[in-house]
């Protein structure tokens, strides 16, 4: 077996666009439609497609560099490209002739080579669910309601009546695809499209079932009982594997993802792990110090307040945050407190606020003017 570097005539250390280049233009060369009836050019397609196969692929590129051609192929011989008898089913001419027609071969041979009777994954679910602050902080379960598709049990996923079987497909013959010919101006060009009789699914359904009209799927509404971890925060989202579309031919269900939205607090903002509030404090409570309660996510508590506090001043009470979502430990409440001047004193309020101003030696505004101009106008 010749090395494959040397079949595409690329040196060991080619990027993957030299490999790539190398192939197109030995693709063409020796593509049967070009060398009709000619067993050496046809030998050598297959040569040049089977190394373009490894040395285009990472992976396999990596263990052909280092164990040589076997570990490359993993024993798979041909099996990677299909059948080359007549639709070159696993060659894509798109690839080899992308940029010579300005955008490949255009309508007919768009998605030729994918075969669309394999197995899928089905589809993702999307989901939104809205959540109190403090279940966002300590965890919560939510019922989520949506809805998906899953396989009709009524016809078990076949799409034809119970009792009567799908038909494979009498245009395609179960492949669920055709060949076409293509007049481009390199020649006539054999290739493959899927079959639109059957829409690439090989067979026909003659006597539809009734609950999924030939579908096979039917579309149900689902309640999940979801566990929303404690610390999760407005706009994060939650992944339930498999709990989405279901797949088609025996292909796997998508994804359900939960995007969750966490209302507003009426006291606490939320910054990452740690909250943020606001306490309104008296004059007194300020000047003099003492006890003040302070809301937490787990009720009251009080809080000394040393003497002399300025309004504005913030306190932190450590690790009564939020927890944090993946580990240990939790983040701290941040207060600030706001000195609140009294509004609409009593005789009695006013009389003790006075004497505090003179006690203070501040009589007037005008003398306090006068202090702060430094001089008396008058
Ligand atoms: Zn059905
Ligand atoms: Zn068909």
């Amino acid at each position: 077996m010749r090395d494959y570097y040397e079949v595409l005539g690329v040196s060991k250390s080619a990027s993957e666009d030299e490999i790539k280049k190398a192939y197109r233009s030995l693709a063409k060369k020796y593509h049967p439609d070009m060398n009709p009836d000619d067993k050496e050019a046809e030998e050598k397609f297959k040569e040049v497609n089977q190394a373009y196969a490894v040395l285009s692929d990472p992976e396999k590129k990596a263990r052909y560099d280092q164990f040589g051609p076997e570990a490359a192929e993993g024993g798979a011989g041909y099996g990677d490209f299909g059948g080359f008898g007549g639709g070159f089913g696993g060659i894509d001419l798109n690839d080899i002739f992308e940029g010579m027609f300005g955008g490949g071969f255009g309508g007919g041979f768009g998605g030729g080579s994918a075969r669309r009777n394999g197995p899928q994954k089905g589809d993702d679910v999307a989901q939104r669910v809205t959540i109190t602050f403090e279940e966002a902080a300590f965890g919560c379960k939510k019922d989520v309601r949506y809805t998906k598709s899953e396989r009709c049990g009524e016809c078990e996923g076949t799409g034809s009546a119970p009792g009567s079987k799908p038909k494979t497909c009498s245009k395609c013959g179960g492949r669920g695809q055709i060949n076409v010919q293509q007049r481009t101006p390199l020649g006539v060009f054999q290739t493959t499209k899927t079959c639109d009789a059957c829409g690439g699914k090989g067979q026909t359904i003659e006597n539809p079932c009734k609950k999924c009209r030939g579908a096979g799927m039917t579309n149900v509404s689902k309640t999940l009982e979801v566990s929303i971890p404690a610390g999760i925060d407005d706009g994060q989202r939650i992944s339930l594997r498999g709990m989405g579309h279901a797949g088609k031919n025996g292909g796997p269900a998508g994804d359900l993802y939960i995007a969750v939205h966490v209302k507003k607090h009426p006291v606490f903002t939320r910054e990452d792990f740690d909250i943020y509030c606001e306490i309104p404090i008296t004059f007194p409570e300020a000047a003099l110090g003492g006890e003040i309660k302070v809301p937490t996510l787990e009720g009251d508590i009080t809080y000394e307040l040393p003497e002399g506090t300025q309004t504005g001043t913030t306190f932190t009470l450590r690790g009564k945050g939020i927890p944090y979502i993946n580990g240990r430990g939790r983040g701290d409440l941040i207060f600030r407190v706001i000195v609140e001047v009294p509004r609409n004193m009593n005789e009695a309020q006013k009389d003790a606020l006075r004497k505090f101003a003179e006690a203070s030696g501040k009589t007037s505004k005008k003398d306090k003017f006068k202090n702060f101009f430094g001089k008396d106008k008058s």
